[in-house]
């Protein structure tokens, strides 16, 4: 008897059921509202991408690309896997014929169904990955002379010649590129900036407006409100900048665009009814003045190294900025003596974060200034900002983002102007149902009772008849007592039962129970509908 094996949801992800799936999507569907009053289209990249698009936008130094992300190479075979593993790690030395036979046999392995993926297109049969084959089909014929003479002779000089080719093959087996490495999301404004190029929507009339919802998976340490696959749900606005202007201009409308896109994060909070909320705001400078005030944050970061503890002390060294992220008790002090960079912010981005001060002030949005405020993701430029809301413990952002001027180009597009944010779904639902607005749990509108073999084709009809006006109808498969079905119609939380009986099937008048107060009319279809219609 096969064995029963329990499967269960992967550590860090879960099943969404109903009724808490009715809140997701009345929040999703408040996104697309809100975000489409603001001109916003919706954009749909897909889960995987090259990884390459995420170490270059994201950073590689960054948490996410280097400890957290689900890579794997595109190709079905877990076996050249495996042998390609083997290979690429020899033994220091072998100087046993058995262990060398055994070589032998891996490398041959590999090669036939090295040869077979290539045939079954799984591999690409590129110039290079095919001179890598060949070069390695030597290699394996001189290995097996080698071993046949070292049988024969059992001298060193033989051994040390199996060995030294046996790490040429590791070479070799490095050059062949078995597929495209790929990761599942770990965040979508890399995605979005890739479409934004790949579709050429620089030549759409400026800005792009693009909003996204959906997963992304990161190899996080799950707790309350962090989980290995989580939602979010964003927004970003791309323009490129034409060519010969200088992107220092236009200050005040990228302020007004900064400004405008917090609004409206701000708009669908409200819409929501979340609680608590939170807006903090900061400059983190640009390319001028960032690495100067990184520097003088290094220099001062360097003189009290010894009060600090270890994660600050490597990312002195690493990524000083995010040592004013640091939740450490005993380093609040220190941090608060730290030089602050709206001290040191070049002319240009002082301007701008005073307009955006501006302008939030204009469209009546609360903030507070936050010069701690870094992001985690490399890209981010002048206007960074996070949201937090009530109800969520230590994890209680709900919202981050920001300017990042230069990433289309830095993926290959044209010069282009990019802010945005993205929520996590996953804490703003924790939060709303914190707050008592969880989903209520779906009932029916109508319980078809019905017994009876005449009395099921009018169920079915009315059923069809109901459910293509829009109500929620339950209808059972098989007929039923009136009395059980009645009992099973309150369980479901129905409004209604219509019974049908051969009584109601012979005269065409239905049996109307309204479950709330027991009461029983007779009526119509015509007269049910237009009740059901009027919500009475
Ligand atoms: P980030 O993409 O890191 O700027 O995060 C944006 C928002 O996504 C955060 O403010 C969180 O609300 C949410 N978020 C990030 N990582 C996770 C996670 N592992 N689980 C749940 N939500 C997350």
């Amino acid at each position: 008897m096969a064995e029963k094996k329990k499967f269960q949801a992967i550590k860090g992800t879960r099943d969404l059921l109903p009724p808490e799936t009715e809140l997701w999507n009345s929040v999703e569907q408040t996104a697309r509202e809100v975000f489409g009053t603001f001109g916003f289209g919706e954009i749909r990249p897909p889960i995987f991408e090259p990884t390459e698009l995420f170490a270059r936008a994201v950073g590689g130094e960054t948490d996410i690309v280097s400890k957290e992300m689900y890579s794997f190479e595109d190709h079905g075979s877990k076996g050249l896997t495996a042998l390609r593993s083997l290979l690429l790690t020899p033994p220091r030395s072998i100087t046993d014929q058995q262990s060398m036979w055994l070589y032998e046999c891996f490398l041959l392995d590999f090669l036939s169904q090295l040869d077979l993926a290539m045939q079954n297109q799984t591999i690409s049969k590129s110039p290079e990955n095919l001179r890598a084959q060949q070069d390695l089909s030597t290699l394996a014929g001189e290995l097996s002379q080698t071993r046949l003479r070292y049988s024969e002779t059992n001298s060193g000089t033989d051994s040390e010649m199996f060995n030294k080719r046996m790490r040429k093959v590791s070479i070799f087996v490095l050059l062949i590129n078995m597929g495209d490495e790929l990761a599942l999301r770990p965040e979508a404004t890399a995605s979005v900036c890739r479409a934004y190029i790949e579709h050429g929507m620089h030549a759409l009339p400026q800005p792009v407006k693009l909003y996204y919802m959906g997963p992304m998976f990161r190899r996080e340490r799950p707790q309350k409100g962090r989980y290995r696959q989580f939602y979010q749900i964003g927004a970003e606005v791309l323009e490129m900048v034409p060519p010969n202007q200088d992107p220092a201009k236009n200050i005040g409308k990228d302020a007004a665009v900064d400004a405008e896109v917090i609004e409206m994060v701000m708009a669908f909070f409200a819409r929501l009814g979340l609680e608590g909320v939170k807006l903090e705001i900061n400059s983190i400078g640009d390319r001028d003045c960032r690495p100067k005030y990184v520097e003088l944050l290094r220099a001062e970061l360097l003189k009290v190294k010894d009060k600090l503890g270890p994660d600050s002390q490597r990312r002195i060294e690493t990524n000083p900025l995010r040592v004013l992220d640091s939740k450490l008790e005993n380093e609040q002090g220190i941090i608060a003596g730290l030089p602050k960079i709206a001290d040191h912010l070049c002319a240009n981005c002082a301007g701008q974060y005073a307009e955006v001060k501006r302008q939030l002030n204009m469209r009546g949005v609360a903030y507070a200034e936050n010069w701690r405020l870094v992001r985690g993701l490399d890209y981010y430029m002048r206007t960074t900002f996070e949201i937090t809301a009530l109800g969520l413990g230590s994890q209680n952002a709900v919202c981050g983002g920001g300017r990042y001027d230069g990433l289309v180009e830095l993926l290959g597009g044209p010069p282009t102007k990019g802010i945005g944010f993205a929520i996590g779904e996953d804490r703003l639902i924790l939060s709303l149902q914190e707050a008592g607005k969880g989903g209520a749990a779906q009932g029916r509108d109508v319980f078809v009772a019905w017994m009876g073999e005449k009395a099921q084709a009018t169920a079915i009809a009315a059923a069809q008849k109901l459910r293509a006006a829009g109500f929620r109808v339950e209808l059972p498969p098989v007929g039923q007592k009136f009395g059980k079905a009645l009992g099973q119609a309150d369980k479901l939380g129905a409004r209604y039962a219509l019974i049908l009986g051969d009584d109601e099937v012979a005269t065409g008048q239905w049996t109307v129970k309204t479950l709330a107060d027991g009461s029983q009319t007779k009526m119509s279809e015509a007269e049910f509908l237009e009740m059901l219609r009027k919500g009475l």
